[in-house]
């Protein structure tokens, strides 16, 4: 039984598609580098990786290729949103993380970036996800470390399945004593591909897990201030990628708070800190002497728009939401690598609409200063180079995973044209979205 969508494997009766050629042929191809689209492209794929793109016509299909032809489709790379969390409250949505993921894939995103959660239920779906036919995006997920005083956070205890929130693999809190060698041995041991540093920690400590976690293999994903480090002190420990848009200004004020749950800002922050001011100028060029990647979340922040005044915190939060565009749109014009992320990955309260992926690929055109390939590629190869998965994914170029989407509208000439999707292929196999008209109704 399948909610708003189903999906079904358009292979030969008995022979997975991972196994034989498909020719998508007389497509318009948006490979996600950024380059222009080229008209009548044939994309070659071969056990769930595409093996050659060539101008349809110009060379001949193995015998054993399968025809799909797209004339007048745009094809774009599988969508990567770059910060979701699909296990974060073991008790309620988590139940459901299988059929949302699903959803999600139907709707456009191969891969996603999980910013951490409950360990062992994104172990199990990490691990789901390598499959070669699974029904849901490749999942990459971080384990958390904070400063002790973090882990009375209530989320911290539902995912910490009966241990001491802060104290078991995938969520462990970090002093000057911890053993960090062990502690990122044992978060690697989980099936993490990366630390996640959120909250009250010191410049110093920042660095030490760092250090330590690059040393191990594994990737950095921080918050953009974590309390009291801010999105300098992360950038000169060498993080990866750092998260929030609206949390940067902390980068320009001496002394921050020293504890998460203290970043509200005082009622100045916004205008004392000019989003294309020297202090931000500052901290752009340095993200991109050191390539740290910007995940702006843009999507948390009509949220902040309709609020009223004095609500999350802020004094102002429709002044707050317009510097977190602006300071976006800065950093983007400075050169710094930006990345494609919702921090919600599917829009809440209805079980058909689309991945909210969509519109932060809008927002960043709209509010953001981004021109629908830029936002494209923040969404493909920008997200697949925050996740350290840029090698094979995020691009459709030879070598890489066969993870397309195939649209029915030019998403150059309208961004939201993205939503248009025909058809979703994921590691060479096609996950078909039903018409709206044969969806079971439920
Ligand atoms: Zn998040």
């Amino acid at each position: 039984m399948c909610l708003a969508a189903c999906s079904s494997r358009a292979s030969a009766q008995g022979a997975p598609d991972t196994l034989a050629h498909i020719a998508f042929t007389n497509a318009t191809v948006i490979d996600g580098s950024g380059a222009a689209p080229a008209a009548k492209q044939t994309i070659l794929v071969n056990r769930g990786l595409i093996e050659d793109i060539f101008e349809t016509g110009s060379r001949a299909l193995p015998a054993d290729a399968r025809t799909v032809d797209l004339t007048g489709k745009f094809v774009i790379p599988g969508l990567i949103d770059s910060h979701v969390h699909v296990a974060t409250d073991p008790a309620g949505q988590d139940a459901k993380a299988g059929a949302t993921l699903r959803l999600a894939l139907l709707g456009g995103l191969t891969s996603v970036r999980d910013m951490a959660g409950d360990g062992i239920a994104l172990g199990e779906l990490a691990t789901r996800s390598r499959r070669a036919d699974a029904e849901l995006p490749r999942l990459y997920y971080a384990s958390l470390m904070a400063g002790p005083s973090f882990f009375t956070d209530a989320r911290t205890k539902a995912s910490a399945h009966g241990g001491t929130p802060g104290e078991v693999p995938w969520m462990k809190a970090i002093t000057p004593t911890t053993d960090m060698k062990l502690a990122v041995r044992d978060a690697k041991a989980t099936g993490a591909t990366a630390i996640k540093i959120y909250a009250d920690l010191p410049a110093d400590l920042v660095k030490k897990i760092t250090t330590e976690a690059h040393r191990q293999g594994m990737k950095v994903w921080s918050h953009s201030t974590v309390f009291p480090a801010t999105a300098l002190d992360e950038v000169d420990a060498g993080v990866d990628v750092i998260s929030h848009a609206i949390y940067l200004y902390w980068a320009a004020i001496p002394n921050p708070p020293m504890h998460y749950a203290d970043r509200v800002p005082p009622r100045s922050a916004y205008d004392s800190v000019p989003a294309d001011g020297p202090a931000m100028q500052d901290l752009f060029a340095k993200m991109k002497a050191q390539n740290t990647v910007f995940d702006a979340t843009l999507s948390i922040l009509p949220r902040f728009e309709a609020a009223r005044e004095s609500s999350f915190g802020l004094i102002d939060p429709k002044r707050a939401a317009q510097w977190a565009y602006d300071v976006t749109r800065a950093a983007k014009l400075a050169g710094v690598t930006i990345c494609a992320g919702t921090d919600g990955m599917m829009p809440f309260g209805s079980h058909d609409s689309l991945p909210g992926l969509h519109g932060e690929m809008e927002l960043l055109v709209t509010r953001a200063g981004f021109t629908p390939l830029e936002a494209i590629t923040a969404a493909t190869l920008n997200s697949a180079l925050a996740i350290g998965a840029a090698s094979s994914l995020g691009s459709i170029v030879p070598g890489k995973m066969a993870d397309l989407v195939v649209l029915d509208g030019n998403p150059v000439s309208d961004i939201r044209n993205t939503r248009r999707i025909a058809f979703v292929v994921r590691g060479g196999v096609i996950h078909q979205r039903l018409a709206p008209s044969q969806r079971p109704s439920h």
